[in-house]
C-alpha cells in the first residue's frame, strides 16, 4: 500500500533509508561481475542517457560518462524534466524558480565532469508526471534515438514514479528500434535492501571509478544545490542528504544490462 505523498522531499522525511555500508559490504555487490565503459557503451555506440531529473545524469552515471568523453565517444543527455516538483507546495523554492536552478546545476556539473561535448536536449515534460505524458517521450525518443545507439535509462522499478516510467518507455523504445538499454538504479539504494527479490542482480554490472573519478563526481554533485540544501522555508530536510548521497560515492557504479 502506497501513502499519496506529493514531493521527493516529503516521502523522504518519513523513510530512513538503507544505509550505504549495509550495500557495500554485502556478498550480492561483491559478487557483481566488473566490466569497462567501452563493453557498456561499444565502440561507434553514441551513449544517450534519459534522466527524469536534472541531477539522475550524474548520480547514476557520472563515471561511466567521463570514461566515453575522454574515449571522445558522442554522449546526448535528454532531460526528461526540469525537476521542478522537487520542493513542497508553498516552498519558496518555487516551481518557476526551481525550473530555471535545477536546468543550470545540471550544466555546471557537467562542467565540473569535463563533459562540454555534450548534447542536451529538454523534453519539457512536467515533474512527477511523466507517467501520463509517456506518449511525448516514447514520440521524442523514437524520433531521435537511432539503432546503434546505448540508451541509459532510469532503473523501471527504481521506486521514484518518474523514474519507473522512464525506464519503462526506454524499454518499449529499446525494443521497437532494436537499441540497447541499460538501466541505471538511482533511488534503489535508498529505498530496498540488498536481498530485495526483484534486484535483477543477474544482469547487474560494475563500472570500476577511479579515486580521481571517485572525486571529480563528488565535486559535480556538489552543483545541485537546490537538492542538497534544507528547505527553510517549509523545514523539510534536503531532498539529497548526505546519506542518499554516500551511495553515489562509491568506487564503482551499478548498471543492469
Ligand atoms: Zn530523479
Amino acid at each position: 500500500m502506497a501513502t499519496v505523498i506529493s514531493t521527493p522531499a516529503e516521502r523522504l522525511q518519513n523513510h530512513p533509508g538503507t544505509v550505504e555500508q549495509h550495500w557495500r559490504e554485502h556478498p550480492r555487490m561483491a559478487q557483481v561481475p566488473e566490466v569497462g565503459a567501452a563493453q557498456l557503451v561499444p565502440a561507434g555506440s553514441r551513449a544517450v542517457v534519459v534522466a527524469p531529473h536534472p541531477d539522475d545524469e550524474v548520480l547514476g552515471c557520472a563515471g561511466l560518462l567521463m570514461a566515453l568523453a575522454q574515449a571522445g565517444r558522442d554522449i546526448l543527455l535528454i532531460a526528461v524534466s526540469d525537476g521542478e516538483g522537487s520542493h513542497a507546495s508553498g516552498s519558496a523554492m518555487s516551481a518557476g524558480l526551481l525550473a530555471q536552478l535545477r536546468p543550470a546545476e545540471t550544466i555546471a556539473a557537467l562542467g565540473v565532469l569535463e563533459l562540454v561535448q555534450v548534447d542536451i536536449m529538454r523534453a519539457n515534460i512536467p515533474d512527477s508526471r511523466v507517467a501520463e505524458h509517456r506518449l511525448k517521450l516514447q514520440d521524442l525518443l523514437l524520433a531521435y534515438v537511432q539503432r546503434s545507439d546505448t540508451l541509459l535509462a532510469s532503473w523501471h522499478l527504481d521506486g521514484h514514479p518518474d523514474h519507473d516510467a522512464v525506464g519503462e518507455v526506454c524499454r518499449d523504445v529499446g525494443r521497437r528500434i532494436g537499441c540497447h538499454v541499460i538501466e541505471v538504479p538511482v533511488w534503489l539504494w535508498h529505498w530496498r535492501q540488498p536481498d530485495d527479490g526483484d534486484i535483477p542482480w543477474h544482469s547487474a554490472r560494475k563500472l570500476a571509478l577511479d579515486q580521481e573519478q571517485v572525486e571529480r563526481k563528488a565535486q559535480a554533485l556538489q552543483c545541485y544545490r537546490s537538492q542538497l540544501e534544507p528547505d527553510l522555508s517549509t523545514g523539510n530536510a534536503a531532498v539529497l542528504s548526505n546519506e542518499v548521497l554516500a551511495h553515489f560515492l562509491r568506487p564503482y557504479e551499478i548498471y543492469f544490462v
